[in-house]
């Protein structure tokens, strides 16, 4: 059995989204992740690219979680002949395609502005839901010619993981994205500590988190100062992992009665299909949590709380009398029914907008937080008089400190790390910092290289 492998950096590589890695051992050809490339528009011209490898020639594909950066593409993958195997954990296998779904209509509605088709349609993503098997974590997964894998808890959201590649008695790691241990539903990611080469995301690579920010306690103070300026406290979220955070947390206040009750409505059918599949697999939560569902306590559901399902029912949320709180998509205010919320909300002083996510340049969201008091939305001139607020608490990445830690436990073993998935100037960061403090050779693979390991 030869000793060598070759890793492809196709797609996250040089950027955070759009994650794609081709490793190849022999003839064989696994794929890991299939993702969306998200820039300012949708539909970035670069998802509409050929593949840059025969997609009837890959056979596996193996998927670290549910974002759309790591999935957007397979329906695609599928449509120009990709014809293997399809294998992810259950709970990323059920958030799938409700995500695909949903990213097709945006597509689609994007691509027509740029005058071009839609990147797939309804039947691509059956077609690829029927190639699906979802697997559990710890399961040692054969692939043949001596090769096998492993998902690990990544931490990041429900089902995410972490794939360790096992050939001649040395370890490959992709990490996918990395949880920082900030979900209130979710165990931290597990200690993988005998890696040879690693994989890693880099998104918060130059960055350190605030480690006072008690986000529960936060959370609560500003529910209860804008209850009682008799406002309406607005939270655009992402519908996956951070809209069931805010959900558990303030079912939880208000349980322990330690903010008024108001309800509480969530404006996403996008998010409301999520938290579905949450309520359907517990086995992903950690311990305390797990056990809570699987004694039948709904984690999600309570008096005050309310789905909102109709747009026509969405038009009607801010004209009700008293306070309330709203979540609703999308989280970087870029588009969804945020919007129509914000035009109401946002010239009154007594109200409040609470940014819980990383907000992208030249998003309203990142407006909002350098504090404009003057945006457009919808076309419509809107004053900013609202109290603004941020919430970073909920974090669902590693930052710099934790990363370093998670390399660190490895150091023994490491041959080298490529440090992937993050803007340039983070990965750079990180990369020296492996470099300068743990010395172990660090690079940062450009789209389209390809680095030979010892496997
Ligand atoms: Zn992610």
């Amino acid at each position: 059995m030869e000793n060598k492998a070759t890793i492809y950096f196709y797609g996250g590589a040089g950027t955070v989204t759009g994650s794609n890695f081709l490793l190849e051992i022999g003839s064989e050809k696994i794929l890991i992740d299939c993702g969306l490339t998200q820039g300012q528009h949708t539909a970035e011209a670069v998802n509409w690219e050929k593949f840059p490898y025969d997609p009837a020639s890959i056979k596996m594909l193996i998927v670290t979680h549910a974002h759309i950066d790591h999935i957007g593409r397979i329906p695609k993958l599928v449509h120009d002949g990709f014809r293997g195997k399809i294998i992810s954990t259950q709970a990323t296998q059920a958030l799938a395609e409700p995500m695909l779904l949903d990213s097709m209509e945006l597509l689609a509605h994007d691509a027509q502005k740029h005058g071009k088709e839609g990147l797939y349609n309804e039947d691509d993503i059956q077609n690829a839901m029927k190639l699906w098997e979802g697997t559990v974590y710890g399961k040692k997964i054969d692939i043949g010619d001596g090769l096998s894998f492993t998902f690990f808890n990544s931490g990041h959201i429900l089902g995410s993981a972490m794939v360790r590649f096992e050939r001649n008695g040395k370890s490959l790691v992709f990490t996918g994205d990395i949880g920082g241990g900030n979900s209130p539903l979710l165990a931290p990611a597990s200690v993988l500590s005998d890696a040879n080469y690693l994989v890693m995301e880099s998104v918060y690579g130059d960055r350190v988190r605030n480690k006072d920010e008690d986000s529960r306690e936060k959370l609560e103070d500003i529910i209860e100062n804008t209850v009682t300026r008799r406002g309406t406290l607005l939270i655009p979220a992402f519908s996956t992992e951070r809209t069931q955070d805010l959900l558990f947390e303030i079912r939880t206040l208000m349980m322990q009665k330690r903010v008024p009750s108001v309800p509480v409505f969530v404006d996403s059918p996008l998010a409301t299909k999520i938290t579905q599949a949450y309520v359907k697999y517990p086995q992903y939560f950690g311990d305390e949590i797990r056990k809570r569902a699987e004694g039948g306590e709904s984690l999600f559901a309570f008096p005050e709380l309310h789905f909102v399902d109709d747009a026509q029912e969405s038009r009607t949320i801010m004209g009700k009398a008293g306070s309330k709180i709203v979540i609703a998509g999308s989280g970087m205010s870029n588009g969804g029914r945020v919007h129509g919320h914000e035009q109401t909300l946002l010239p009154d002083s007594k109200s409040t907008l609470l940014i819980v996510g990383y907000q992208a340049a030249g998003s309203l969201g990142r407006r909002l937080i350098e504090g404009d008091k003057h945006v457009r939305i919808g076309g419509k001139e809107v004053r900013v008089a609202c109290k603004v607020e941020t919430l970073y608490g909920y974090s669902a990445h590693m930052d710099s400190e934790q990363l370093l830690e998670f390399v660190n436990t490895s150091v023994p073993t490491l041959k080298q790390v490529f440090v992937v998935m993050g803007e340039p100037a983070s990965s750079a960061f990180l990369a020296q910092r492996i470099r300068d403090y743990l010395g172990v050779k660090a690079t940062t693979p450009e789209a389209a290289e390809k680095a030979e390991i010892d496997f």
